[in-house]
């Protein structure tokens, strides 16, 4: 049961701290043991609500310790807490919301007018509670609003967990469908403590009571990375940034809670780093990273090792996999290899843990080879990967063995370190031969004067398709198609080149931060390569 890492936390761990930047501005602190009971509270409050075992329940909110009480309170008495990411197009939102069926939502005070202007679209909603307290209660439209202070306020401290089938479901959440509806992946109590259990492990996330850790991915963000459990499981303090994810308000928590964990996509880190490095800032209390979400370029490994003395555990996971899948860090053996080879190995996606296994299979339907070469459909197995998706039951993705497919392409190799070479569908097909788009982007990044660069393939009369890349330069700076081709021709072959470069101010990004290629296909659709 979830609220069994709760418990433990309040009951062994009772004075480790919860410090979150409010949406009200101040910072808020306290304990687990006082967010036991507010947990509770608000349990009791859900059930005299009428709120039964099944029933999902909606959150619009960011990391706040508010929202961590319902991801409590909710999923403790059986009920489902639906995340809601706010940054999805309002259609969307409607979609996932009526599709889930949700009876009450949560939102924060940032998210009332979302709320508002979508609200007369949910006809399933009852009730609205506005996560705040009755001071900074806004006027508003929403049916039934009411603050979460009050919501909570008489309802008892106490409450006698239920114990149920652990297979119910505990959270839900959609993930951002690039290509038609958003799906909904369903977690249960036991996918939760399980994957919980291995994230935290030594040769994965490696977290103990001892660290600080800052989930900047938002809890809407398939559940903060698990951050919300790993935390009282471990008995770690937890940092919350709340709205406030500019660079300089996340250093600043860093170094005021030493903060000795975070986790977040590259994207983040990127304006993190810029920001550091522009004002001569420092992050000493910080030890370890988790980056994933999306590729991190080796640049970014070497600047947080080399200037701020952090080591970053990448991982690779999707919201169908809770989401840690596999992680980057070192085993024995490969620490005694050269550094050279560490560095290649840790700049890949990582090694699974126990309680994930993964399977490449190649273009002919045979098992990849570990020969960090052959690439091939990534396909997993866990008790913490989604088995199908809410309400499309009959679509069951999984082989008959129980793997699901991943829609990546990646390669492993002797010492079982997973790489992904790209997306199925983002891999270019020139002339028979695969191009990785991820590759070319890594190392365009990797240029001191290139921010971001993205590589699509387009139309090539011969070659079927050839790449073109996106760059963005660095303020400041300026570089010459010529300049960036040179640079790349000295870590590919020719032919994996691409065959033209255009620099863009800025790159389209997806609600959880991602490059979203669909939009730039779909703008250079008709690009005419200078080659065809
Ligand atoms: P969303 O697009 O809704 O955020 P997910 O977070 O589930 O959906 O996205 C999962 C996908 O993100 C993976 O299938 C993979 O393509 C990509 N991904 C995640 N982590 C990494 C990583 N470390 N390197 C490369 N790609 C990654």
């Amino acid at each position: 049961m979830i609220s069994s890492l709760l418990r433990y936390a309040a009951t062994y761990h009772g004075g480790r701290e919860i410090v979150t930047r409010t949406v009200e501005g101040p910072i808020h602190r306290y304990a687990y043991r006082d967010a036991y009971k507010r947990a509770a509270k608000s349990a009791n409050a859900l059930l005299s609500e009428g709120v039964k075992p099944g029933d999902r329940i909606a959150t619009l909110a960011w990391n706040t310790h508010r929202h961590f009480e319902l991801f409590y309170g909710v999923s403790g008495i059986g009920a489902v807490l639906h995340t809601i990411n706010p940054r999805l197009f309002d259609e969307q939102i409607k979609y996932i919301v009526n599709h889930a069926a949700d009876r009450m939502m949560f939102v924060d005070l940032s998210f009332v007018e979302l709320a508002e202007r979508l609200g007369g679209e949910f006809p399933f909603i009852e009730r609205y509670v506005v996560l705040t307290d009755r001071a900074h209660m806004p006027r508003t439209t929403l049916r039934g609003a009411i603050s979460y202070e009050d919501f909570i306020a008489d309802a008892p401290d106490h409450i006698d967990w239920p114990d149920f089938d652990e297979h119910a479901a505990s959270s839900l959440c959609y993930t951002s469908g690039t290509t038609g509806d958003p799906k909904g992946v369903l977690y249960s109590h036991r996918s939760t403590v399980i994957h919980a259990l291995a994230a935290a492990q030594r040769g994965a996330l490696d977290l103990g009571a001892e660290d600080a850790i800052l989930p900047i991915a938002p809890m809407y963000h398939a559940n903060a990375w698990a951050m919300p459990y790993i935390a009282p499981m471990t008995g770690a303090k937890l940092v919350l940034p709340g709205p406030k994810m500019d660079p300089e308000s996340i250093i600043d928590l860093i170094n005021e809670e030493s903060a000795t964990f975070a986790c977040a996509v590259p994207t983040v880190w990127t304006m993190v780093l810029d920001h550091l490095e522009s004002r001569g800032l420092r992050i000493d209390s910080m030890k370890r990273t988790t980056i994933g979400g999306s590729a991190v370029p080796q640049s970014m490994i070497d600047t947080f090792r080399d200037k701020y003395d952090v080591r970053v555990l990448q991982i690779w996971g999707m919201t169908e996999t809770s989401p840690m899948g596999t992680v980057s860090s070192l085993t024995p053996e490969v620490a005694n290899l050269s550094p050279k080879v560490q560095r290649e190995q840790l700049s890949k996606q990582g090694r699974v843990q126990y309680g994930i296994e993964i399977k490449i299979v190649d273009k002919d339907g045979s098992l990849a080879p570990r020969d960090g070469e052959t690439s091939g459909d990534l396909w997993v197995k866990s008790p913490f990967a989604a088995k199908c998706y809410f309400k499309r039951e009959d679509e069951i993705p999984l082989d008959d063995d129980g793997w699901f497919p991943t829609g990546d392409v990646a390669t492993w190799d002797q010492y079982g370190y997973m790489k992904i070479t790209d997306r199925t569908k983002d891999v270019i097909k020139s002339g028979g031969e695969w191009i990785s788009s991820i590759e070319l982007e890594n190392a365009a990044s990797g240029h001191p004067y290139i921010t971001q660069a993205a590589v699509i393939g387009v139309y090539h009369p011969k070659w079927e398709e050839r790449p073109l890349m996106l760059a963005v330069a660095a303020q400041g700076t300026t570089i010459s198609k010529d300049e960036l081709l040179g640079y790349l021709a000295k870590q590919f072959a020719k032919w994996q080149l691409p065959d033209d470069i255009v620099f863009v101010d800025e790159l389209p990004l997806t609600a959880t931060g991602k490059i979203k290629k669909t939009a730039i296909r779909e703008t250079y659709k008709d690009y005419k390569l200078p080659s065809a």
